[in-house]
């Protein structure tokens, strides 16, 4: 029997302010996910309704991002009502907005601030351009979907086992990791039944459990499932890539594991086998 996923009776009106454009990217690949016949999830579609969003361009990235490569940042393309950059720079401090909807466009008019010169809305765009330059990890998106799909039996999917202690923080930090599971909360005196929705990783031995134990039984298996799927199959998927190279999954794990790095390793493994 299907359950349908049940509507919110009252759903807040929610404004995000400050979303980089990695985390923008992150909720189209979220409407892109919730809004397919595969998953359509009703309360999701409440909320996301309902959801003012103010962006904000990166002019200074951490040390773990690489946005840029995944086409995603570092300045906010679509999918906002507002768009904001910041200049901060000696004594100068002030903010060009554009807006990204009619929505945006209305608070804008309503807002009735002074327009942008040339030279400053120029300043703005060459600090994100530097930010652009300026960001050292990469992973290349015209090889990475296709060498995932060949790597199966790659041996630097053992190395990085070694390392993983499946703590599953990259998929609570990242902002795409999706996954959920179900269980049914029965009362002691059966007169009530919940049927709960709650989080849950790919790198919890019981996501993948079947019928008589667990597809994906080894760290092995765990890792090169989470990475295949968010940055190959994802494409296959939902027509993008899972990733925003927001860098999260690099800054929390506690190991030191970098998906950039593995996957360039895989990427040489997968050039040195073709050689
Ligand atoms: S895989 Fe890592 S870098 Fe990519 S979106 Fe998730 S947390 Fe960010
Ligand atoms: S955060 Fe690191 S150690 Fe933890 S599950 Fe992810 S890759 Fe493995």
């Amino acid at each position: 029997m299907e359950i349908e996923p049940p509507l919110l009776s009252h759903v807040e009106k929610v404004a995000f302010i400050g979303v980089h454009a990695c985390d923008l990217q992150a909720i189209h690949v979220l409407d892109r996910v919730f809004k397919s016949e595969l998953c359509a999830h009703p309360s999701y579609l409440q909320r996301r309704d309902n959801v003012l969003i103010v962006a904000l361009d990166c002019t200074s990235a951490s040390r773990c991002c690489f946005c840029a490569s995944m086409g995603s940042g570092p300045d906010a393309k679509e999918g906002y009502d507002l768009a904001l950059t910041e200049v901060a720079e000696g004594k100068d401090h002030f903010f060009i907005i554009r807006p990204g909807s009619s929505l945006g466009e209305a608070l804008l008019e309503a807002l009735s601030l002074p327009a942008a010169s040339h030279a400053e809305s120029e300043w703005a765009r060459s600090l994100v351009e530097k930010n652009k330059e300026e960001m050292v990890r990469q992973v290349d998106n015209s090889r990475v979907p296709e060498m995932l799909k060949k790597s199966w039996l790659y041996k630097s999917w053992d190395s990085v086992a070694q390392r993983c202690i499946n703590c599953t923080n990259c998929t609570l930090a990242c902002p795409t990791c999706f996954c959920s599971q179900a269980e049914e909360r029965v009362s002691l005196d059966g007169a009530q039944a919940d049927h709960v929705q709650s989080w849950e990783s790919c790198f919890n031995l019981s996501h993948s459990y079947v019928h008589g134990g667990s597809v994906r039984f080894s760290p092995r298996a765990r890792y090169r499932q989470w990475l295949t799927h968010k940055f190959g199959t994802w494409w296959d998927q939902f027509g993008l890539s899972g990733c925003v190279g927001c860098g999260r999954c690099i800054t929390w794990c506690p190991v030191g594991i970098d998906v950039t790095e593995e996957l360039n390793k895989l990427q040489m493994e997968a050039d040195h086998a073709s050689s």
